[in-house]
């Protein structure tokens, strides 16, 4: 496989085929993402693409899904999207789920018909980064959206049919606007109603604008008391009709996977277990990105 820089992708893609379709972020500038600093946005020639689903099909016959690389892949055009899943449809016929990420603005510049169409040619989930619910922390990490729009284009997602992942970052508001984050990131969480909640724990890397906040002492992280505060607050106001809510990431300290709302008063038990100290938290050491 062709690939360039870093190539990230969620979770629960661990066992995916990675085709990296564009290289870096077209977006890129979140003041506490330093995954594409120093890459230029570019989209990759077909001819790469169609190499690398090639070697998928020679090398990845166990592979059930595919997740389309890096950041945003949504804001290619339709037309160039359209032709990435027929060739994965076409050469790949074993794979069952086309994944990536979309940001609120990529996800805006479609239509619901354009959506529809995207998901009948296999595309069947979009991952999307809220990090926060609050409208000044949104500001303030460079976002590109603010609570109203993530909100709607999650309608615009769901109203196509597609399974929407929603990722939100614990610490992002740092110490002063902990409280805030985690209570609206809760209810904005509750309005846009994703299929699935991943919760992640902040980590700061050195080549990025949030580094040199906390230098500067203008930014603070919560510590680990402060992120399990945020992680109760967060679930207690989340009131979503089905969702999967998973904070079991490298990054967190408390591991959590469950059923909302299903399981709800059981997780608030589980957090409030940890914050009295009767549940081991993930040492410090062992926390990835
Ligand atoms: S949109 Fe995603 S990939 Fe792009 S800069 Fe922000 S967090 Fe990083």
């Amino acid at each position: 496989m062709h690939y360039e820089g870093n190539v990230i992708r969620p979770p629960s893609e661990w066992n995916s085929i990675i085709l990296q379709v564009t290289v870096g972020c077209s977006h890129n500038k979140c003041t506490f993402c330093g995954a594409y600093k120093d890459v230029d946005f570019r989209i990759k020639d077909e001819e790469t693409v169609s190499a690398d689903i090639g070697f998928a099909a020679a090398h990845c016959q166990r592979q059930k899904r595919v997740f389309l690389a890096d950041g945003d892949v949504l804001i290619l055009s339709q037309q160039r999207l359209i032709q990435i899943l027929q060739g994965i449809r076409q050469h790949l016929p074993w794979v069952t789920q086309v994944t990536l990420y979309g940001n609120a603005k990529a996800i805006l510049s479609k239509t619901t018909a354009q959506l529809q169409e995207l998901k009948h040619f296999g595309l069947s989930r979009v991952y999307m980064g809220l990090e926060s619910g609050n409208d000044h922390v949104l500001d303030t990490i460079r976002k590109g959206a603010d609570s109203a729009k993530m909100i709607r284009a999650a309608a615009h997602v769901r109203g196509a049919g597609l399974f929407l992942s929603v990722t939100v970052l614990l610490g992002i508001g740092g110490t002063e606007g902990s409280a805030d984050h985690a209570r609206d990131t809760g209810l904005v969480i509750s309005r846009m109603q994703p299929n699935q909640i991943a919760a992640l724990t902040l980590m700061v890397m050195e080549n990025t604008p949030l580094w040199h906040a906390i230098r500067n002492g203008s930014f603070t992280l919560p510590d680990p008391a402060g992120m399990l505060a945020e992680l109760q607050t967060m679930v207690e106001h989340i009131n979503v009709e089905r969702s999967q809510f998973h904070a079991n990431h490298a990054s967190n300290y408390l591991e959590i996977s469950c059923r909302l709302p299903r399981d709800k008063d059981r997780i608030l038990r589980e957090i409030n277990v940890a914050q009295q100290g009767g549940k081991q938290l993930r040492p410090e050491h062992m926390r990835r990105l």
